[in-house]
């Protein structure tokens, strides 16, 4: 059994702590969670809970959880830590892990740079084999990967896309725009290259607007081929990939809100959504143009990706092993609602 730190654990660390729980490969040892909080409080029940150093252990000083120690103590009893800090955090504990000699995952809100590999499960399994530090890409550069990768298999492409990225996430009270749309004033936005530095050498420039929404982002994806193709053939070859989900208007899905809603009614944990959902029935084809939307549940995508990049790195198995293994202990591609 690998032994795995969780250290930060929000919207991203406690979904992967309790993505690793349901592999029979892996284990949480503990997780590092900042402050005495209800979140903390709900965790103390599953996890063992480590501060991360001895200034915030003191603020659990007055609470009633049982706190094990520092985040220097957890590393002691781990071989790998998930790290799913806030932005810019995981960079100023790298050394750290580096002191201890334990190899990390890192998430999208760190630059490419802190680890020179940034991985999809899909695209580069192979990649991350045997390394030490891997980053994990962010919610929207997974999503555009998985779809994009597939269609890699038809030659060169160029890739043009908008994203509409919900506002934050749905438990942040903090952060807006509450009724404004913000667009991205840097053009191309930060996720096309993002997209190019797993699958290298694409050609995509990305254009991204904020909304006031928090369940999902949505893509409008337009691809441009070297030659024909046909429609029925691409969605076929995008079939075999089950973390890209197909939905129809037609069965009245047609928003985000509706596609939580699946989610909440099949029994999905959290009702969170790993698979990139694409509107079958909105997939065209203009001449060697392709152009999709795919709707993004970004507060799980990245979940399964991070239990593939501790397979690949600790060289437990090959790629199409974890991907299937991870997909069948996390139900991924049972809803396969219009397959
Ligand atoms: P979050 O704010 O929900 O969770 C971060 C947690 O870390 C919080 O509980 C915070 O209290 C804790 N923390 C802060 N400083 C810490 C420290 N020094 N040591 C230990 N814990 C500390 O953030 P998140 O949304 O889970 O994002 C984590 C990472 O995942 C970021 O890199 C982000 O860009 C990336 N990501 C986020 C999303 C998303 O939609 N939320 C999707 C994909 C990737």
């Amino acid at each position: 059994m690998l032994k795995v730190a969780i250290n930060g654990y929000g919207t991203i660390g406690k979904r992967v702590a309790d993505a690793i729980s349901l592999q029979d490969d892996m284990q949480v040892v503990g997780i590092v969670k900042a402050h005495p909080d209800y979140m903390a409080k709900i965790a103390s029940k599953k996890y063992k809970i480590y501060a991360p150093d001895e200034k915030s252990l003191k603020n659990f000083g007055g609470s009633d959880i049982k706190v094990e120690g520092t985040l220097v103590n957890l590393l002691d009893e781990v071989e790998a830590v998930v790290d799913a800090t806030p932005d810019d955090v995981g960079k100023l504990n790298k050394p750290v892990y580096e002191k201890f000699k334990k190899r990390a995952i890192f998430q999208g809100g760190e630059d490419h740079e802190l680890t020179n590999l940034s991985f999809n499960a899909y695209a580069n399994y192979d990649e991350a084999w045997g390394k030490d530090y891997v980053r994990v890409v962010s919610c929207n550069t997974t999503a555009l990967i998985r779809t994009l990768f597939p269609l890699t298999s038809y030659g060169k492409i160029s890739v043009r896309a908008t994203l509409v990225r919900r506002a934050t996430d749905p438990n942040d009270h903090k952060k807006g725009p509450i009724n404004s749309i913000e667009p991205d004033l840097k053009i191309p936005s930060h996720h096309g290259p993002d997209v190019a530095t797993v699958i290298h050498g694409l050609d995509i420039l990305t254009m991204a607007v904020k909304a006031p929404t928090t369940l999902m982002h949505v893509h409008s994806v337009n691809v441009k081929f070297d030659k024909e193709v046909k429609k029925d053939d691409l969605i076929e070859n995008w079939k075999k990939y089950k973390r890209i989900m197909f939905v129809n208007g037609k069965d009245e899905i047609k928003s985000t809100g509706q596609i939580m809603e699946v989610a909440r009614e099949t029994g999905r944990p959290r009702g969170d959504l790993y698979e990139i959902v694409l509107w079958k029935d909105a997939v065209a084809i203009k001449g060697n143009e392709l152009f999709y939307y795919q709707a993004v549940h970004q507060e799980s995508d990245v979940v399964p990706e991070n239990i593939d990049a501790l397979r690949s790195m600790f060289q437990l198995m090959d790629r199409d092993s974890s991907i299937e293994k991870t997909d069948r202990k996390l139900r991924i591609g049972e809803l396969a609602y219009a397959r």
